[in-house]
């Protein structure tokens, strides 16, 4: 299969009935875009998610980790108002765009966790190689290291036992662990939003 086809195909079998699940609201495009370039790139609108060719290089991990960031702009209005926390990120400048490539990834991870648990963790096996391709980031992205120091930061929390009550026992260890998953992500998720500085 050519590899754009692989991309769309993967977007639309994977990606997609995660997103129209979680996010049933936001604008979500039936169809991948893949436009040229060989740089790994992409990006996102109401409507639209694209990525480049070049993401269609990639390892699997690596092409689905990229499909669900730019898909994590598209519900970040949703996520954000789920949330109680408005529709804009609060700020001025680049920092709001440095807080929208942080949430996206956030929206993007936790997603893709609580479909599919052990994707998650087969693209945190990948946030070294994540890293370098992100690279130094500028004035509208933050570096590869510090996006994947916050990604690590939710899968290591994530994936902690919820602290629970002894009432709490007749839980089980799954809906325990989506708990701890959830308020995890709600914190980072919070966190970043109100942010005044950041880099
Ligand atoms: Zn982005």
């Amino acid at each position: 299969m050519p590899t754009d086809d692989v991309l769309k195909n993967e977007f639309k079998t994977i990606i997609l009935p995660m997103y129209k699940k979680l996010y049933p609201k936001s604008p979500m495009p039936a169809e991948l875009e893949v436009w040229p370039g060989d740089q790994v790139d992409g990006g996102a609108v109401q409507g639209l998610v694209y990525v480049t060719e070049a993401v269609g290089k990639q390892l699997r991990a690596i092409r689905l980790y990229a499909m669900a960031h730019e898909s994590g702009h598209v519900a970040t209005v949703e996520q954000a108002t789920i949330l109680g926390l408005g529709t804009s990120i609060p700020g001025a400048g680049t920092i709001v765009y440095k807080k929208s490539e942080y949430l996206a990834d956030l929206i993007g991870l936790h997603t893709i966790r609580r479909c599919d648990s052990q994707l998650a963790e087969t693209i945190r096996g990948y946030f070294s190689q994540i890293n370098t391709l992100l690279g130094n980031g500028d004035d509208m992205h933050p570096s590869g290291d510090k996006r994947v120091a916050l990604m690590t930061e939710y899968m290591v929390n994530a994936t902690a036992p919820a602290v629970t009550s002894s009432s709490a026992q007749g839980l089980n260890a799954a809906v325990k662990n989506a708990e701890s998953a959830s308020q995890t992500f709600g914190q980072i998720f919070r966190r970043i939003w109100a942010a005044t500085v950041l880099d």
